[in-house]
C-alpha cells in the first residue's frame, strides 16, 4: 500500500488518510482569523523593530569562565538504514478492532529467541522482579536503545513484594483477578469475569456494602462509550490461548520516575550538548546554562528532529516545544542576567530579526557574524566588536551573556515600547461581585479582609524597594460601583455606573493609586463593603462589562495590568454578554457536544481581544453553586493569560483556605505584562501551530495580556525543507513584556536540537512528559470543532501509528505477538490511556458541564511538570511514611490493586488532594492524623487537617506541603473512607483502571494499542 498508512502530519488539522476516519473539520479555534487588532490598539513592532545606532555594550558581571560546547555535535551511533515504504494500513474500515466483549487480545507464545525477545524477556523479568535494572537513561546523548518488549499472556503473577508496594501493604493481585474478597495469587491461567450485572451499571452501581473491594465493572472491556472505533477484531500471529496480561509485566510510570531518579537526581543538567535529553520533569535536578535553555523554560517533545518531512509524516510523532517563558527555577539557577546595550538596542539579524546568541558565528576577524537561523552574514555594529581567538571565538565570550547562555534579558528600548513611550508600571484592579448571595454567605467580607494583607505584597522588580503596582476597586452587581481611595481623602467615595450597557470609567483621578500612599482610605473601604451592602437583595449580575470597564480604566491610565474579579453567577442581568442556561447534558456523544465547551457568544471572544490589545489580563475566581458557563466566561481568563479557579459550591468555613491561599499566590508571582512572544527557527523547519492562553492576531507573533511562571505555550512545528545532520535544528523564544516596576525588557531562550535521517534517533531523544502535554492541548482544541468521539479515535490512531513505525524501522526483528515500546515512550500508553479518559474526552454522569469547561482550560495553558501530574497522579502509602524523615514515602502505581485495607494513601493530580483510608487503618495512624479514637470518629467533611501535634500529623503535613509546592492550584483536600460514597471521585484518579463509568484499564488500552499496531503492520 502506499503511504497513507502512515498520513498525518498534524493530528487534528489534517485528515488521517487510511486510518478509516472521516475527515476532522479544520479549524483553529484559539486563532482568530487574522482580522487585524482593533485600529490604534495595535502593539508595537516588538521584536520585529530595528535597532539603530552605536553605543557602548554594558555588559553585565561574567557569568563565569564557561567552556564551549554548545554545538557539541550529538554523536551518531547508528549505521544508515534504509527506510522501507510505510506499513499500508485499511482504507476503508477503522483500523482498530473493538473491543471483543468475552476475549481479551490473544497473545501467542513468546516467540523465538530473537534478540529483542530476549531483551524482551530481561525487561519482563526485571518488571516483575520490580528491580531498578529497566534501561536507565544516561547522563547526555545517546542513549542506547532499550526498547521495552512486551510479551503479554506469557506469565501472570501476583505482584511481587517490592519496596513500592511498601512494607505495611501486603501485595494485592490485579482487580482482574480477585474474586470474593480473597487477595492472593491468580491461577495460572486468569479466567474472565463475567460482564457486569444490571444491577452494577457504572455510576449508580458502585455499591458501599460491597464485600469485596474488588473491581468497580470486572469484567473485559464493555463500555468504552465510542472509545476506540469498531472494526474487525483480527490479531496477527497465530490465536494463542486467552491470558490477562499482568499489570506488574507493563511499564511502570512509577519505575521510569524512579530510576531517571536514580541515575540523574541530584545532579548538575549541564545545557552545553545540543539535542541531550534532560532528566524527567519529576527528578530533581541543578540547571547549568552553558547555551542552551534549561528545561525548565523550555522542553521538547524530541531533542533530534527527523531531517526530512517524510521521515517526520512517517514517524507522527508531533515536533513541539512546551516553553514556560516565565517558569520558576531555584535561587541557584536565576535570575537572568540582564543585557543592556544601551540605546541602540539589541544586536539583530538584518534579515531574520533574531537576536545575537550563542548560534550567531562570527567570521572575518570579528567583523562579521553569520546568523544560525537564516545564514545571513551581518556587519557587526562598531560598538558590538570584538576580536576573536584562535578557535574563531570572540574573546568577551565569557563576559556576554548574549554569547554563552541559552536564557537571558535585554533591556528594551523605546522602539519596542506602545507608542514609543516608556511603559507605565502595571495596576492591579479587584473586582466583588457584591451580589445577595455573595454577602450572605459572607464571601464579601473574606474578601475584604483577606485583600488588606495580600495588598502588602504586591510583585515588584528585582531592585525596588517597593512595588509600583498600583490598585484599584470596583464592586458589582447589575451595576458597576468605582471607588476613588485618593490617599488626600478622608473616606473613600463611590461612584456609581448604572448604564452597564456602554460602560464608563467615572474616575481617573483617585482610582488607581499606590497602596502605601492610600493604605488608610483603602482599609477604610475593605471594612466598609461588606456592609455597605448587606441590605442590598440584588441577586442579578453582570460580567462582560464588568471586565471591559476594568479594561478600560488600565485604558485611561495607559497602563498594563490584571483584573482579579471575584464572581459567583451566571450573569443574567440585562447587559452585553447576558448569558442564559444553556446546559444540556443531553449533547453528550452528539456531534453538538463541542457547543458546550464553545463561548455562548461572541462577545467573550471580542473583549478577550481587546484585552489583550490593551495589556490588560483577567483572572477569574469563580465561586458557583450551580452552572455558570465557564466555557463562556472562562474565555477572557483563558486568552489573556489569566487564571480561572473555581471553587464549587464555596463555603466560607470550610473552602477558605484554598481559595486564599490561590489569591496569595496570584497576587504574589513573577509575571510579564503587555507581552508578545516569537518563536524564531533556524532555516527548514517553523513553528505552525501555539497552544495556550494566547491570542493571535496573526500567524507568528503570540500575544499575552500577562503571562506568569505557570504558564506554557506549547509550540508545534513542522518541516518545510530538509534539515541538516550537521546544523542541527534552532530554536530562539523572544518575549517582549513589561515587568511589574514598569520596565520593558525582552526574555530570550534559545534551544539546539540534533537532526538525524535515523528514525531511530528520532525515538531515541523522544520525552514522553511533554508528548502527553501536547496531545493534551492539541486534543483540548480540537473539542471545540470536532466530536470528542473522533477526537478520542485520532489520539488512539497516532499512538498506534508512532509505535508501528518504531516497529518497523526500529527495533530488531520479533515476533508479532509482542509489543514494543521504545525506551523514550515506555510509559506513553499509559499516559495516553489517561488523557483519553479524562472528563474533558469522555463525559461521565458525576461531572458537570461546567467542570469538563473548567480542565479543558486548565490543561491548555500547563506546563510539563503540571500535564504530568495532572495526567498520572500520585499516590502516596502514607502509612509507610517515615515519621522520623522528610522524604516522600515512595509512590505507588495509580491502581486500586495497589492500596490496601490497611492503609493509608494520599492521592494529589495538582488540583484535588485526597487522603483516602482503608476500612482497616491502623489505629494509632488514624489517631495520629485525626486524634480520634477510630476510623467511624474520623470526620470526612474536612478540608484540611486538624491540628494535631502528632509525629503522624506533622510528617503528614510535611508531605502535603512538598506535593503542594510549586502547583499553581490549591489542592482541595478531600478525606475519603474506604468504601463511602466519596470514594467514587478518587477511584476516578486512579487511572491505571478501568473507569466507573468507562474508559479502558492500562492494561486493556495496551492490549488495544497492540492490536492497532499489529494491524498498521499488516
Ligand atoms: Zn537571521
Amino acid at each position: 500500500m502506499s503511504q497513507q498508512g502512515y498520513v498525518a502530519t498534524p493530528p487534528y488539522s489534517q485528515p488521517q488518510a487510511g486510518m478509516g476516519l472521516s475527515p476532522p473539520h479544520y479549524g483553529h479555534y484559539g486563532d482568530p482569523a487574522p482580522a487585524g487588532a482593533p485600529p490604534g490598539m495595535t502593539k508595537p513592532a516588538g521584536p520585529l523593530g530595528a535597532a539603530p545606532g552605536a553605543v557602548l555594550p554594558q555588559g553585565p558581571p561574567p557569568p563565569g569562565p564557561l567552556p564551549l560546547g554548545q554545538n557539541g555535535a550529538h554523536a551518531q551511533g547508528l549505521l544508515p538504514q534504509r527506510f522501507p515504504a510505510p506499513p499500508p494500513a485499511s482504507s476503508a474500515a477503522p483500523a482498530y478492532a473493538q473491543y471483543a466483549p468475552t476475549a481479551p487480545p490473544s497473545y501467542p507464545s513468546p516467540a523465538a529467541a530473537s534478540p529483542a525477545s530476549q531483551l524482551g524477556a530481561q525487561l519482563q523479568a526485571m518488571h516483575v522482579g520490580g528491580g531498578s535494572g529497566m534501561a536507565p537513561p544516561g547522563q547526555g546523548p545517546p542513549r542506547p536503545p532499550q526498547p521495552a518488549i512486551l510479551q503479554p499472556g506469557s506469565q501472570v503473577l501476583p505482584p511481587p513484594p517490592t519496596a513500592l508496594n511498601g512494607p505495611g501493604s501486603p501485595p494485592l493481585a490485579p482487580p482482574g483477578h480477585r474474586q470474593g474478597g480473597l487477595p492472593g495469587p491468580a491461577p495460572p491461567s486468569a479466567q474472565l469475569q463475567p460482564p457486569p450485572l444490571p444491577g452494577q451499571s457504572p455510576g449508580s452501581g458502585y455499591a458501599p456494602q460491597q464485600a469485596n473491594y474488588g473491581p468497580p465493572m470486572p469484567g473485559p472491556q464493555l463500555a468504552y462509550p465510542g472509545g476506540f472505533p469498531s472494526g474487525p477484531a483480527q490479531m496477527a500471529g497465530p490465536p494463542a490461548p486467552q491470558r490477562k496480561l499482568d499489570p506488574d509485566a507493563v511499564p511502570s510510570p512509577i519505575q521510569v520516575i524512579e530510576n531517571d531518579r536514580a541515575t540523574r537526581g541530584g545532579q548538575v543538567y549541564i545545557t552545553g550538548t545540543r539535542g541531550q535529553v534532560p532528566p524527567l520533569v519529576t527528578t530533581d535536578y541543578v540547571v547549568q546554562d552553558q547555551g542552551n535553555a534549561s528545561p525548565r523554560y523550555i522542553r521538547c517533545t524530541t531533542y533530534c528532529f527527523p531531517s526530512t518531512s517524510d521521515m517526520a509524516k512517517q514517524a507522527q510523532v508531533p515536533l513541539a516545544a512546551v516553553i514556560t517563558p516565565f517558569a520558576s527555577v531555584p535561587p541557584n539557577e536565576g535570575p537572568l542576567y540582564l543585557v543592556n546595550h544601551g540605546e541602540t538596542g539589541p544586536v539583530r539579524c538584518n534579515r531574520c530579526k533574531a537576536y545575537m546568541c550563542p548560534f550567531m558565528q562570527f567570521i572575518e576577524g570579528g567583523r562579521r557574524y553569520q546568523c544560525g537561523f537564516c545564514s545571513c552574514v551581518n556587519d557587526v555594529p562598531p560598538f558590538y566588536f570584538q576580536h576573536l581567538d584562535h578557535m574563531g571565538r570572540r574573546l568577551d565570550y565569557h563576559e556576554k551573556p548574549e554569547l554563552s547562555l541559552g536564557s537571558y534579558e535585554y533591556v528594551a528600548t523605546l522602539d519596542y515600547c506602545r507608542k514609543n513611550k516608556p511603559p507605565s508600571a502595571p495596576a492591579f484592579i479587584f473586582m466583588i461581585d457584591v451580589s445577595y448571595s455573595n454577602v450572605q454567605s459572607g464571601l464579601v467580607k473574606l474578601i475584604c479582609e483577606e485583600l488588606k494583607t495580600v495588598l502588602e505584597r504586591l510583585p515588584k522588580d528585582e531592585q525596588e524597594e517597593a512595588s509600583a503596582v498600583r490598585v484599584g476597586f470596583v464592586t458589582y452587581n447589575k451595576a458597576l460601583h468605582f471607588f476613588n481611595v485618593k490617599s488626600s481623602l478622608a473616606q473613600p467615595q463611590m461612584l456609581v455606573v448604572t448604564d452597564v450597557g456602554e460602560v464608563f470609567v467615572p474616575l481617573l483621578d483617585g482610582f488607581l493609586v499606590s497602596y502605601q500612599e492610600s493604605q488608610p482610605v483603602v482599609h477604610n473601604l475593605l471594612d466598609q463593603i461588606p456592609e455597605m451592602f448587606a441590605d442590598s437583595g440584588e441577586n442579578e449580575t453582570v460580567f462582560a462589562p464588568v471586565v471591559q470597564a476594568g479594561m478600560e480604566a488600565l485604558k485611561a491610565a495607559e497602563c498594563p495590568g490584571k483584573l482579579f474579579i471575584f464572581h459567583s453567577s451566571l450573569p443574567t442581568a440585562e447587559a452585553p454578554g447576558k448569558l442564559k442556561n444553556r446546559d444540556d447534558k443531553k449533547l453528550i456523544n452528539t456531534d453538538k457536544e463541542k457547543t458546550l465547551f464553545q463561548p455562548q457568544s461572541s462577545v467573550y471572544d471580542a473583549l478577550a481581544r481587546d484585552c489583550v490589545a490593551h495589556g490588560c489580563c483577567v483572572t477569574l475566581f469563580l465561586f458557583p453553586s450551580q452552572y455558570v458557563d465557564v466555557a463562556s466566561v472562562g474565555l477572557v481568563p483563558q486568552l489573556t493569560g489569566g487564571t480561572l479557579y473555581k471553587y464549587s459550591k464555596f463555603q466560607v468555613h470550610l473552602d477558605s483556605p484554598q481559595f486564599l491561599s490561590d489569591l496569595r499566590n496570584e497576587v504574589e508571582k513573577k509575571i510579564g505584562f503587555d507581552a508578545i512572544m516569537r518563536v524564531r527557527t533556524s532555516t527548514g523547519f517553523r513553528a505552525t501551530d501555539f497552544l495556550g492562553g494566547i491570542y493571535m492576531n496573526n500567524t507568528t507573533d503570540v500575544e499575552m495580556a500577562a503571562v506568569d511562571c505557570d504558564k506554557a505555550v506549547t509550540v508545534e512545528f513542522k518541516h518545510d525543507d530538509k534539515l541538516g545532520e550537521d546544523t542541527g535544528a534552532l530554536i530562539q523564544c523572544a518575549v517582549l513584556y513589561t515587568t511589574a516596576g514598569g520596565q520593558r525588557r525582552l526574555r530570550i531562550h534559545n534551544l539546539a536540537l540534533s537532526c538525524s535521517s535515523q528514525l531511530a534517533e528520532l525515538y531515541r531523544s523522544c520525552e514522553t512528559d511533554a508528548l502527553v502535554n501536547f496531545f493534551a492541548k492539541s486534543a483540548f482544541k480540537a473539542v471545540l470543532q470536532q466530536p470528542v468521539k473522533l477526537v478520542r479515535e485520532i489520539l488512539v490512531n497516532q499512538t498506534a501509528h508512532m509505535l508501528a513505525c518504531y516497529r518497523k524501522h526500529c527495533a530488531s526483528p520479533s515476533a508479532a505477538s509482542q509489543l514494543i515500546l521504545p525506551d523514550s515512550m515506555k510509559v506513553l500508553p499509559v499516559y495516553m490511556n489517561s488523557l483519553l479518559k479524562s472528563c474533558v474526552l469522555l463525559s461521565r454522569p458525576d461531572v458537570p458541564t461546567d467542570e469538563r469547561a473548567f480542565q479543558r482550560q486548565l490543561v491548555m495553558t500547563m506546563g510539563v511538570a503540571d500535564s504530568q501530574l495532572f495526567f498520572y497522579p500520585q499516590l502516596l502509602p502514607i502509612h509507610t511514611m517515615d515519621v522520623k524523615s522528610t522524604a516522600l514515602p515512595p509512590a505507588v502505581r495509580c491502581s486500586e490493586s495497589r492500596l490496601s485495607e490497611d492503609g493509608v494513601f494520599l492521592l494529589a493530580n495538582g488540583l484535588s488532594m485526597f487522603l483516602w483510608l482503608g476500612a482497616s487503618s491502623p489505629p494509632e495512624l488514624v489517631q495520629g492524623i485525626f486524634n480520634v479514637p477510630s476510623l467511624a470518629h474520623v470526620n470526612t467533611y474536612m478540608t484540611s487537617l486538624p491540628e494535631v501535634g502528632s509525629p503522624h500529623a506533622r510528617s503528614l503535613r510535611v508531605v502535603m506541603g512538598i506535593l503542594q509546592h510549586k502547583r499553581p492550584y490549591s489542592m482541595r483536600l478531600t478525606i475519603v473512607k474506604q468504601r463511602e460514597q466519596p470514594e467514587v471521585a478518587f477511584r476516578q484518579l486512579l487511572v491505571e483502571d478501568k473507569g466507573l463509568d468507562g474508559g479502558s484499564s492500562y492494561v486493556d488500552f495496551l492490549c488495544c494499542v497492540h492490536k492497532a499496531v499489529c494491524q498498521l503492520l499488516n
